[in-house]
């Protein structure tokens, strides 16, 4: 059994499988590899997945001169309960470096700081009043309860609250900035959850990075996971999901390769699961995960400049001009031994898989970024940008609509052996590395239970196999 400490984030594993139980967990992301390192701590042999040569999924990184980078920005927040109590666990915490950070708005080529009440009273765009409306629905946002508001859209809510006009100009952009142009249907919850998260509840606006960066951290608990016994493939992408005669699980790489296990945890995301567990004795356990959700992309640029371009971590610049949605200047919280002395700044495009853009060369995409970025920052000469490149994700952040919550794919897909710990899972919490950390610390627990109660009454494996072949 796993524990929250209490306020601490920090985990006990309190439950043991012994020698007895094989566990494969398909990704090797963050998710993937807390759930391996928790399982491996709890005495199990645990297999990892991964798809892909590396491992850390969305937080993986790139080497660049004598750092690694990551391929998409990442910071944490005092609030990753979750992440941090893992990273104290591993023994990274003092490694963690904090900063004050801000927010700013890029509106008609004009750069607006938004992160005092002071500051939303000198934005001009809006009117007084409108001004006034939204910081209303920022304090409204911090006090009310979160009950119905995955029932209703952020359109609906935060026009409802700040006005039409406020919304088109003020929130509309902030959710086009995580959902390009799929925001519309997003709930409401998601969004008091997020700005609840990022506004700590109305405290200073600090970011966190770690000293090496996110492949401290990856490598860190793939080393734990080996040191208890664990394995880990690389290239390993699991294309089929089965159960074998005698009700195992079968994992395989390739028609002709693969291995059978007690249980399963798929972090990998659900759409390519559905395709692995479609046609076999599985196909209709696949059916409980909805086949509506979907998931929104990512074509992002990284640029090594001279020098930076504002004060802020984020700004967000939304105007059809503009083929990116915002600007994030990591070198505002991260430290100059981190990022090998260059201004590291991270141009975000969430846009969905299907998007020509997803097939366009890396010269095409950085020519049109850079033509953004030269609107939004007039004086930035050519000369200023020492390095630039492109990485791209087609699964990142789920099309989330109205009544997610009950729409949910569950942890449990088949009881004692089966389990889900995906992105698409984490919500109301923002998809993040504490989220998927915090998601993982639940499923392992729910797998652990359940294997606690085999133990003790044998004729539970009579039960889920009863389950498995309704
Ligand atoms: C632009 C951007 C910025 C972000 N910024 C932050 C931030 O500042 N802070 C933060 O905490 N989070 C941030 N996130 C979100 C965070 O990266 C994700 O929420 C988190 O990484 C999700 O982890 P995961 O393990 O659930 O999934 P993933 O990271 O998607 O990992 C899934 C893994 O499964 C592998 N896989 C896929 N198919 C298969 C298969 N068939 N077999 C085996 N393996 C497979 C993939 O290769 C991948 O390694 C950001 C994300 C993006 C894209």
């Amino acid at each position: 059994m796993i524990k929250n400490l209490k306020d601490t984030g920090a985990t006990e594993v309190t439950g043991n499988f012994g020698a007895s139980s094989d566990i494969a967990v398909v990704g090797g992301g963050i998710s993937g590899l807390v759930s391996a390192y928790l399982l491996a701590k709890a005495g199990a042999r645990v297999t990892v997945y991964e798809a892909s040569d590396q491992l850390g999924g969305l937080g993986t990184f790139f080497q660049y001169r004598n750092v690694h980078l990551e391929r998409f920005y990442h910071c944490m927040l005092p609030s990753d309960r979750h992440l941090l109590g893992i990273l104290r666990e591993l023994g990274l915490e003092d490694q963690i470096y904090w900063k004050e950070t801000s927010f700013g708005f890029m509106q008609n080529g004009q750069l607006y700081g938004l992160n005092t009440p002071l500051e939303l009273l000198r934005f001009s765009p809006l009117s007084l009043i409108d001004r006034i409306r939204i910081g209303l629905t920022g304090v409204w946002g911090s006090i009310c309860s979160s009950n119905g508001l995955d029932n209703v859209t952020c359109v609906r809510w935060l026009s409802r609250l700040s006005g039409r006009r406020a919304f088109e100009i003020f929130w509309k952009p902030m959710l086009q900035a995580k959902f390009g142009d799929r925001y519309q249907n997003v709930p409401a919850l998601w969004f008091w959850k997020r700005f609840n998260r990022e506004k700590g509840g109305g405290k200073k606006e600090c970011k966190g990075y770690i000293h090496g960066g996110y492949r401290r951290i990856i490598n860190t608990l793939s080393e734990s996971i080996k040191a208890h016994g664990g394995i880990i493939k690389l290239q390993a992408p699991v294309e089929k999901l089965d159960l074998t005669e005698d009700e195992r699980l079968i994992v395989h790489t390739t028609p002709d390769k693969a291995q059978v296990f007690d249980r399963v945890i798929v972090t990998a995301p659900i759409l390519s699961l559905r395709a692995a567990m479609a046609d076999g004795r599985l196909a209709s356990v696949a059916e409980r995960i909805d086949a509506g959700i979907d998931m929104q992309g990512v074509v992002n640029a990284v640029l090594m400049l001279r020098r930076g371009l504002t004060q802020h971590y984020w700004v967000a610049a939304i105007d059809e001009e503009i083929p990116f949605q915002g600007v994030v200047e990591s070198t505002t919280l991260l430290e100059k031994t981190d990022t090998a002395g260059v201004h590291l700044v991270y141009l975000m495009n969430y846009v969905h898989r299907t998007d020509p853009l997803f097939s366009q060369s890396d010269t095409e995409i950085l020519q049109a970024y850079m033509a953004g970025l030269k609107r939004l920052f007039p004086d930035l000469q050519e000369d200023d940008v020492i390095d630039r490149f492109v990485f791209r994700s087609p699964f990142v952040e789920p099309l989330y609509t109205t009544g997610y919550q009950q729409r949910k794919p569950p942890a449990v897909l088949i009881p004692g052996k089966l389990y889900l710990a995906t992105t698409t899972q984490v919500y109301p919490e923002v998809t993040s590395w504490n989220g998927a950390a915090g998601l993982a610390q639940k499923v392992v627990n729910e797998l652990l239970s359940e294997h606690r109660k085999t133990l003790t009454n044998p004729a539970n494996e009579m039960k889920h196999k009863a389950y498995e072949t309704q």
